[in-house]
């Protein structure tokens, strides 16, 4: 997690994206609905593993370029990652109505 979270840090000092609409997190929503409209096609249109890979990665350097606009840290994330592991961890996985399977906190 550093190492990536650093290298996007860099990427944001490089391009001068503080206190510009870059760090914006409305102008940041828009670029994360694109690009999982990109991934979207790349899956739905059977696009190559190697697209379906650089789509994911764009949407990982949103997510992480989203905590370095928000000024939270690794340390945070690392926090807030495990917090989340652990409840995901006590979910149940049952069979949907529409056959799907799902992992969540089903309410009885
Ligand atoms: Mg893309």
């Amino acid at each position: 997690m550093k190492e990536y979270y650093e290298a996007i840090e860099k990427f944001h000092q490089k391009f001068e994206m503080k206190d510009t609409n870059n760090e914006d997190m409305n102008f940041r929503l828009n670029l994360l609905i694109e690009e999982l409209g990109e991934l979207a096609q790349a899956v739905t249109k059977g696009k190559s593993r190697e697209n379906i890979i650089e789509e994911n990665i764009d949407l990982l350097n949103l997510i992480i370029g989203n905590f370095v606009s928000m000024g939270i840290g690794v340390d945070e994330i690392d926090d807030a990652f495990w917090k989340k592991y652990e409840k995901i961890m006590d979910r149940t996985k049952k069979k949907v109505n529409n056959g799907n399977y799902r992992v969540s906190e089903f309410k009885e």
